[in-house]
């Protein structure tokens, strides 16, 4: 098995490990009123997301050269680094402010 076969193979196995942790966290946050367990659901999505990113870009890279990329197409893997990266820092922030939210708003505040 070349790397790029194995890689591919490792990225899938990480896509279906993931879709399985973010339904069973998605839903055990949602019945258990668990927030953090829905935040864990989304920080399993979006690794979902990225590794179908990833997985693209391996499969792009490997198409032989054609007429309009006659130096192959092996450039991809930086610009699909890039957008993983971005992905991710994004996401990140939407959890954070997400949970600052969270702490911020929905405990009332015993009345004296
Ligand atoms: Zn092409």
């Amino acid at each position: 098995m070349t790397n790029e076969q194995s890689a591919i193979r490792t990225t899938y196995f990480s896509i279906i490990g993931n879709t399985g942790l973010a339904l069973v966290k998605g839903l055990a946050g949602f019945f258990g009123n668990s927030y953090a367990l829905i935040a864990d659901a989304i920080e399993s999505t979006t690794d979902i997301f990225s590794s179908l990113l990833v997985l693209f870009g391996l499969t792009y890279a490997k198409k032989p050269a054609d007429d309009n990329h006659p130096y192959g197409h092996g450039k991809i893997e930086p610009l699909v680094t890039f957008l993983v990266v971005a992905f991710l820092v994004t996401s990140a922030t939407v959890i954070a402010y997400e949970s600052i939210e969270n702490i911020r708003t929905p405990h009332k505040v015993p009345k004296p």
